[in-house]
């Protein structure tokens, strides 16, 4: 007799195609392991819905046949939410072939976007209309709209325009009992109890499918100033932006690069070069944008702006790009850190926040008492200093200990989330809990958990959605 999940698969087969029902051992594979490809699991196929009354009655089968489901889009995530367990106990349910954009409405700022269609796809039909879906970031040709509203997705642009959450308007999804939650009527004011596509968006998969979602649009970029700076600490570089904001509206990115990082990138990332001459402690790469409304545009406004903070010295050195291939070659620096340093070795990351005013006095003290605790290591943060967030790594501090680090990598784990604790902070900034923080956030937090479990609890109680991750 065949078990459960053989049945699961028939029927859907049956019902839909064997399109929706990827059972061959060579296609199922790639969907089996994280993109770090750190963690790797077991299923015995990948269910493909094309439509939201195929994902529903997928789920009403699974939850029948007690079968669980991982909801998977681009598989980008960077903490094993949509990687399945690894005895094989789970389904993959893929939603990358729903994969249409519903409406782009440009007057009304608003598009609605099935759950599989990848975030460059969604840029590229905004921006045929004279608009622009905000968020963006590195994975941007893989990750999908389902993905990011599940992990309630951040990048370079929150500083000006909020993670996913603040960009999710509405969402449709398919809750653990097969019902669908429609919540793409686009109703500015609706007070009926919880916000439940707010509670969708950073759920990771656990309390249902997202199949749509309804996104808020904003005007297209016009031009773009970019500038390097160099100064002496990151209690300088929140001072600078401050300063910034004080003056405009349009400051869109704001990252924070150390010494050391600039270092790596210039070692290891060809074609790369030192933005400026000098040596500095601390970097930090600027955007402003305009989407037309500025009478002198980004670049002039971004002169003026900064132009005192040299003269205080708040600002060490500084050099706006004078063509779009300058900014681009300085936001591929930012963008390579993560690259230069698996060039050079192992690297423990930790993607955390605290407080935007606490952030540079964290970083400082963070990295101090991680070397001292761990001798023969280097910690330092770069990335979101405006929102607080930043990617906290420590590598060894030469190779010649990096046998010696492996070893010590779970303690020193424990002790960066230990210390983003005390300061009120969280483990997970952007990227999730998923398989990876699940036990960090347990024993950090062990009353939000309980909440969090009320929740799936009274939502999912067979445990269908996602076992294992986050709760
Ligand atoms: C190069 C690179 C750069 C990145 N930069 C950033 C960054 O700057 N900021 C940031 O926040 N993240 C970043 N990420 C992480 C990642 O891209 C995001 O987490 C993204 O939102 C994942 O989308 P995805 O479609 O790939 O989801 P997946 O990886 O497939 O899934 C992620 C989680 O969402 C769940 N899920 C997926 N689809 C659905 C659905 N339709 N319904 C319910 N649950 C679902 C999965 O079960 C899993 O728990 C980066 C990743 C890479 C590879």
């Amino acid at each position: 007799m065949s078990g459960p999940q053989d049945r699961l698969i028939e029927e859907v087969t049956a019902r839909f195609g064997a399109k929706a029902a990827l059972t061959d051992v060579a296609a199922v594979e790639p969907w089996l392991s994280d993109w770090r490809g750190k963690y790797h699991g077991a299923s015995a196929a990948v269910l493909s819905p094309s439509s939201t009354e195929e994902v529903a009655e997928m789920v009403r089968l699974a939850g029948a046949l007690g079968v669980a489901l991982v909801p998977q889009g681009g598989n980008t995530g960077m903490v094993g939410g949509a990687t399945p367990p690894d005895d094989g106990s789970a389904l993959i349910l893929s939603l990358r072939r729903m994969n249409r954009i519903r409406s782009l409405d440009a007057d009304a700022g608003i598009a609605v976007a099935e759950a599989g269609v990848i975030l460059a796809n969604l840029h590229a039909a905004a921006e045929e209309q004279g608009r622009r879906f905000p968020l963006t970031l590195g994975s941007r040709g893989s990750c999908t709209i389902g993905g990011l509203v599940a992990t309630n997705a951040g990048g370079t642009q929150v500083l000006r325009f909020g993670t996913m959450r603040a960009l999710v308007l509405g969402v449709e999804a398919v809750l653990p009992d097969g019902g669908i939650h429609d919540g793409l009527s686009g109703l500015k004011k609706d007070n009926r109890g919880y916000n439940f596509d707010q509670l969708l968006a950073g759920s990771e998969g656990t309390l249902g499918i997202v199949t749509a979602a309804a996104l808020r649009l904003v005007p297209a970029v016009k031009s773009r100033a970019v500038a390097w700076l160099g100064l002496a600490s990151p209690a300088d570089a929140l001072s600078v932006l401050r300063e910034l904001e004080r003056g405009t509206t349009h400051v869109e990115g704001f990252e924070i690069v150390p010494a050391d990082s600039l270092r790596l990138v210039l070692r290891h990332i060809p074609g790369t070069r030192p933005p400026l001459r000098g040596d500095h402690d601390w970097h930090v790469l600027v955007e402003l944008t305009d989407d037309g409304s500025l009478k002198d545009g980004p670049e002039a406004l971004l002169g003026q702006l900064l132009a005192p903070l040299l003269q205080r010295q708040l600002v060490a050195d500084a050099a706006i790009a004078a063509s779009e291939a300058q900014a681009e070659a300085m936001w591929r620096i930012r963008d390579s850190i993560s690259e230069a340093e698996r060039s050079e070795g192992p690297t423990l990351a930790h993607d955390i926040s605290v407080a935007v005013d606490a952030m540079p006095d964290f970083m400082v003290a963070a990295a101090k008492a991680v070397e001292r605790a761990f001798p023969g290591t280097a910690a330092s943060g770069f990335g979101h200093l405006g929102d607080g967030n930043v990617h906290f790594h420590v590598r060894p501090a030469a190779a010649n200990v990096e046998q010696a680090f492996d070893d010590r990598s779970p303690a020193i784990t424990r002790l960066v989330h230990d210390l983003v604790t005390a300061a009120g902070g969280s483990i997970s900034a952007e990227h999730g809990i998923g398989q990876m923080k699940r036990e960090e956030l347990a024993r950090l937090a062990p009353g939000r958990v309980a909440h969090l479990r009320a929740i799936k609890q009274a939502l999912d109680p067979k445990s269908i959605m996602n076992p294992g991750k986050l709760v």
